[in-house]
């Protein structure tokens, strides 16, 4: 960090340098340093910065800024600035930071996502408005019941570009942006510069400054990453298995499927484990309740598809695990982005079963690295299996269509349910995996391939005999030296 630039000297209004100074800042993050002097000028940006990196003062102290020095009588349901984000989540922490920054002045902000009753966001609307941040299917709601005026937009902030194109909003961004006013100051913030961030760029910044910075954590080496070959049916056992012998006591896990991620958690719950699943199909009030549990150390486990865990403020974990690996390679730098932070060690842990071994190898060439197989000391799968082990009917067809995307092929009865296109996304709004990511490999190298040659049946299922229903046990165990030797190199 360049020590020699402070809020002070990018020339922010005194009621910004002390709110800043209050919420403890010293000085300005890089991607800070580098944008608030250009969203000063007045001139469109395009920012590549992922969360953490201290982004949103890098646009909310600038506009701050902006309508300090340029006032208006603020009118009601008519912002001056638009942010869009993809998620609920982070529209609800965004605002929070343009209060938080903003608390010496008399700017007013509201949040509108969808999902909550859109009767009190009407009653808000009533009031004067400078900052709307959105998310852009209920803005889009709003403007059609003319409850919502966007012809005073003056700036107009997309944050998290690139989750809003993976989550399939490129039609309603451009519904928004006519609804704008032509003369505007654009700001764009991703977390990459793919070739679609650039076209999307292209058509709505003007000349635009390009300010980047450094991943604060790619999959770097403080993130210890091992994988885990299982099969598919044996992994929520093996996750239980591998939390309650570690005594891992806040663990983010990600699943792909939202009814996978309740099930995780059903099967965590019944084996003793504090866990909680957060997908889109939850209420804000559950999802806000689980989050609140697991930063407070209540919830151990937090069960999360990537969607919902997009944009939440949790990081610097000490363990993430991936249920299943995801479709797309640069998720799973996402994903395990959320530990290793700031210095501190993390691990990040993958259950791999045969199918995903074509995504595994995809994830390490883009991170340019093996990941370590390791194996799971006293795992032995069958005689764990149990009732839940065995997917149920739903499931089965969902991994029957994940599959049918890895191989590139109809996983799902010989139907495309994306009406043929590659690029539609999918149930969870994610596109499906790329055909670069294709083929089945069965080759099957990890312990559990060595190990579950008894007891299988014909289809590689475990057979039930000689199973053994776990005890439940009501606590997770702290974690001893002894049980370190848990997961062992291969
Ligand atoms: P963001 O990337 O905007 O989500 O910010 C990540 C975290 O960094 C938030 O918790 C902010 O409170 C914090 N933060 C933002 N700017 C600074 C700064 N200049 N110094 C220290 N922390 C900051």
């Amino acid at each position: 960090m360049d020590t020699s630039i402070t809020f002070a000297s990018l020339g922010l209004a005194e009621p910004l340098l002390r709110a800043v100074h209050e919420a403890g800042y010293t000085h300005p993050t890089p991607i800070q340093a580098q944008a608030i002097p250009r969203v000063l000028e007045g001139g469109d940006l395009l920012a590549a910065a992922q969360t953490g990196t201290g982004k949103t003062a890098g646009f909310t102290l600038p506009i701050l800024h902006y309508l300090l020095s340029h006032p208006a009588t603020p009118r009601p349901g008519r912002p001056r600035v638009l942010v869009l984000t993809p998620t609920r989540e982070l529209t609800a922490q965004v605002e929070e930071s343009v209060r938080l920054y903003g608390k010496h002045t008399s700017v007013r902000s509201m949040v509108m996502f969808g999902g909550v009753n859109i009767n009190p966001q009407i009653a808000a609307l009533k009031k004067p408005l400078d900052i709307l941040v959105a998310t852009p299917g209920r803005l889009l709601d709003h403007a059609q019941q003319k409850t919502l005026d966007l012809s005073g937009v003056e700036i107009l902030v997309l944050d998290e570009a690139d989750r809003m194109l993976d989550m399939g909003f490129i039609h309603d961004i451009r519904r928004v942006l006519k609804l704008l006013p032509a003369k505007r100051q654009n700001l764009l913030f991703s977390a990459t510069f793919s070739d679609e961030i650039r076209v999307l760029a292209q058509g709505i910044l003007r000349n635009p400054g390009e300010v980047s910075v450094a991943r604060r954590n790619t999959a770097s080496e403080l993130v210890s990453q091992r994988v885990v070959m299982t099969d598919q049916a044996h992994k929520r056992d093996l996750l239980s298995h591998i939390i309650r012998e570690s005594g891992w006591h806040q663990v983010l896990v990600f699943t792909r499927t939202k009814h996978g991620a309740n099930r995780l958690a059903e099967k965590l719950s019944k084996d003793g484990l504090t866990a909680a699943a957060i997908h889109g199909n939850k209420s804000q009030a559950a999802r806000t309740k689980a989050l609140a549990g697991f930063k407070d150390g209540k919830v151990a486990v937090l069960v999360a598809t990537d969607i919902a865990a997009r944009g939440l403020d949790i990081d610097q974990l000490p363990q993430v695990v991936n249920f299943e690996l995801p479709n797309v390679p640069e998720d799973y730098v996402h994903r395990i982005g959320r530990t290793g932070r700031a210095g501190s060690t993390g691990s990040a842990l993958s259950l791999v079963d045969s199918s995903e071994v074509k995504l595994l190898r995809a994830i390490e060439r883009l991170i340019k690295q093996t990941i370590e197989p390791i194996s799971v000391e006293g795992w032995n799968p069958s005689a764990m299996v149990t009732a839940d082990s065995a997917p149920d009917a739903r499931e089965k067809r969902a991994i029957a269509r994940l599959q049918g995307d890895f191989v590139g092929g109809r996983g799902d009865g010989g139907r495309r349910n994306d009406g043929g296109r590659r690029d539609a996304p999918g149930r969870d709004g994610r596109r499906p995996a790329s055909p670069s990511a294709s083929g089945s490999n069965d080759r099957r190298s990890g312990p559990d391939a060595r190990r579950s040659g008894g007891g299988r049946a014909p289809g590689g299922r475990p057979t039930r005999e000689g199973s053994a229903p776990q005890a439940p046990r009501r606590d997770a165990r702290p974690a001893s030296p002894g049980r370190s030797a848990l997961l062992r190199k291969d």
